[in-house]
């Protein structure tokens, strides 16, 4: 299904599983009505995500086999992040590769980011908000990712590729974990765009048993038993506040201006 006005997405994930997380069911619509979508992993989440390697190895590590165990996880989290990415039907992966826990937002990761930009030269752009009250390498990703906005747009160090000023950017509906938020301070931003994902909501579930690296109280994400409660308490939960039956958020990065004010029915 196009209307011949497709548009291109790039959706930025701090750790590979977020963007699947966050936002599987919007990609997934994307596609269906033929748009293009890249999701661009910035780090590896290969220290963050994989309990169900690490959980009991580190402590009996010795250097070299610390260095060979994390190559190994890369490669798993790589390969989950594709896997995930096939079930929504993404047109391409992006895997930066960059540390996790903890990632730091450095210069080069900011110049990268905006190369990216400028390489994809995406309508859409959604990324995690600085606010956002999840794993703490989520709003660093989400500050790196604004400012390469201003980048891409600018004189960018070392870039042979032209100038581009993304157009159109989202963040993520906002999390709630609790120290992040106390540690933080923050108070998370309301939802500006509520994306109806029920006709998808198998597709989000296939992407998120990709990740069987991941557990969440204990639970693999790729169990039934995570995946039906998940998806009934946080998709399900999103839906029940704005009447429908599963939802993902979304927070416009600023006013759209329309000449007429759009009504929701
Ligand atoms: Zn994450």
């Amino acid at each position: 299904m196009t209307d011949g006005n497709t548009k291109t997405l790039l959706v930025i994930t701090a750790h590979p599983a977020d963007a699947f997380d966050l936002a599987a069911g919007t990609i997934a619509l994307h596609r269906q009505r033929g748009d293009q979508v890249h999701v661009a992993s910035v780090t590896h989440g290969a220290r963050s995500h994989a309990p169900s390697i690490y959980d009991d190895k580190q402590e009996a590590l010795d250097e070299a086999r610390e260095a060979q165990l994390l190559q190994e996880i890369i490669q798993e989290k790589k390969q989950e992040f594709e896997a995930a990415a096939r079930a929504v039907d993404a047109t391409a992966t992006h895997f930066l590769g960059e540390d996790d826990e903890p990632f730091v937002a450095t210069r080069s990761v900011i110049l990268r980011l905006a190369e990216l930009y400028r390489t994809v030269r995406p309508d859409i752009l959604i990324t995690h908000h600085r606010t956002e009250q999840n794993h703490h390498d989520h709003p660093e990703v989400g500050d790196a990712s604004a400012r390469a906005l201003v980048t891409a747009a600018r004189w960018l160090e070392g870039s042979r590729l032209e100038p581009y000023d993304v157009p159109t950017v989202y963040y993520y509906g906002t999390q709630d974990r609790r120290d992040v938020r106390i540690n933080r301070g923050t108070v998370g931003v309301a939802a500006s765009h509520v994306v109806d994902i029920e006709s998808v909501v198998d597709q989000k579930r296939e992407a998120l048993k990709a990740f069987a690296t991941q557990k969440y109280q204990g639970k693999g994400y790729s169990t039934p038993e995570y995946l039906n409660r998940r998806l009934e308490s946080v998709e399900g939960h999103y839906g029940l506040f704005s009447g429908c039956r599963y939802a993902e958020e979304f927070i416009a990065r600023g006013p759209h201006v329309t000449r007429l004010l759009p009504s929701v029915r």
